[in-house]
């Protein structure tokens, strides 16, 4: 059976990291006789939107839906087009209508990097967040009066469903489940937001019931993201809605070390539509155009992506390589971000061989 898989660089450094992380790919390929048709795409970029006045082609949806998987660079160049327009005329698009309900991402310190933490070691930091990414505060329900006069008013509701979040509080336990440590911990803001976060928190031990092996807890917001930085390790699998997921799953790769490393999976669990894999870092503009990205997240993000299409070996040996690479530290070949004097490709070809090698 061949995969197929849409390849958008996206823009600024999106299109730097993705040829490696589409070098790694069809190293992991070849080396277990996977067979892969990478089709590429120019749209959900600032390009495409200079030069047809819109994100994406009227026919978007046609197009990707016959793919297996999305592997997406980064969007936003705001120079030319405001953030705003375009992440909701792409990435938020792809997300709601292929029903990517789960924005997976690991957070992982790796051997080699050094946290911002002091004294932690690879092994103190490694657990998931599991952010809702569908509904929830992103939902854009609302709307302004009265504007621009002193009578304005601004309304933006939440919308949460039990739909919504039963199914993505059922995907948290059952990773949690999973794993060694079984534990859960969610993040809630029960005693500022009374209507939407306490009815959460009922979800939350609804669903616990049929998991009994699972250990939960659960943390307002604001002191969570405290305990992100002063006991990292205490997480396994933290679930979170959409607002609050974002930003756990900034401030958890933060303290490994480097964004440019974290991978991140929009999945669409029942695979109605196709799930789509990207670096959790943006566009990056301040270092695009001298080839200095460093390219792991969207490696990552590759090995992640072949783990949902079935190919656990050959994700795990993708991330292999890359540790390996890491815990090698040859300054020549890593990027500057973490301590090297190499270049994106220096380090995509290293890990590339790597895999290759093993
Ligand atoms: P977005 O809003 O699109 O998520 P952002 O604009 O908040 O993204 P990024 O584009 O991720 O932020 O950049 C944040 C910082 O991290 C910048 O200083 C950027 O240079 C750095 N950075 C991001 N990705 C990488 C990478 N792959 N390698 C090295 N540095 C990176
Ligand atoms: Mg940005």
């Amino acid at each position: 059976m061949t995969h197929r898989i849409a390849v958008i660089p996206g823009d600024g450094i999106g299109k730097e990291v993705m040829p490696e992380g589409v070098r790694a790919l069809q190293a992991a390929a070849e080396r277990f006789g996977i067979a892969l048709e990478l089709a590429p795409f120019d749209f959900a970029s600032c390009d495409y939107y200079a030069e047809h006045g819109q994100m994406l082609p009227g026919d978007w949806f046609e197009i990707l839906k016959e793919f297996d998987a999305i592997f997406y660079g980064a969007v936003g160049w705001p120079e030319t087009v405001p953030d705003h327009v375009s992440l909701w005329g792409s990435l938020l698009q792809f997300r709601r209508r292929f029903d990517q309900y789960i924005n997976l991402r690991p957070c992982r310190l790796l051997p080699g990097i050094k946290s911002p933490l002091a004294n932690r070691q690879p092994g103190d930091i490694d657990f998931y967040v599991v952010r809702e990414n569908t509904e929830g505060e992103y939902s854009s329900v609302g709307g302004r009066m009265f504007e621009g006069t002193e009578r304005e008013v601004v309304i933006q509701e939440t919308v949460m469903t039990r739909h919504g979040t039963d199914r993505v509080l059922k995907f948290a336990y059952e990773l949690a489940q999973s794993r060694p440590r079984r534990k859960l911990t969610s993040a809630t803001k029960s005693n500022g937001i009374a209507i939407t976060m306490p009815w959460w928190d009922e979800r939350v031990a609804e669903m616990g019931r049929h998991y009994p092996e699972v250990a939960v807890d659960q943390f307002h917001i604001d002191i969570l993201t405290a305990n992100f930085v002063m006991h990292p390790d205490w997480f396994d699998v933290v679930v979170a809605s959409n607002l609050f997921g974002d930003i756990l799953s900034d401030l958890g790769p933060a303290c490994t070390g480097t964004i440019g490393v974290a991978p991140s999976a929009n999945i669409n669990p029942e695979g109605t539509f196709p799930s789509l894999f990207e670096p959790v870092h943006g566009s990056a503009p301040d270092i695009a155009g001298r080839g200095i990205a460093n390219p792991i997240g969207q490696i990552w993000s590759a090995a992640m992506m072949l783990e949902h299409l079935g190919h656990q070996e050959a994700s795990a040996a993708i991330v292999a390589a890359f540790e390996a690479v890491l815990a090698e530290g040859d300054e020549a070949v890593l990027t500057p971000d973490i301590g090297g004097r190499g270049t994106t490709e220096t380090l995509g070809r290293a890990i590339a061989e790597q895999v290759l090698s093993e």
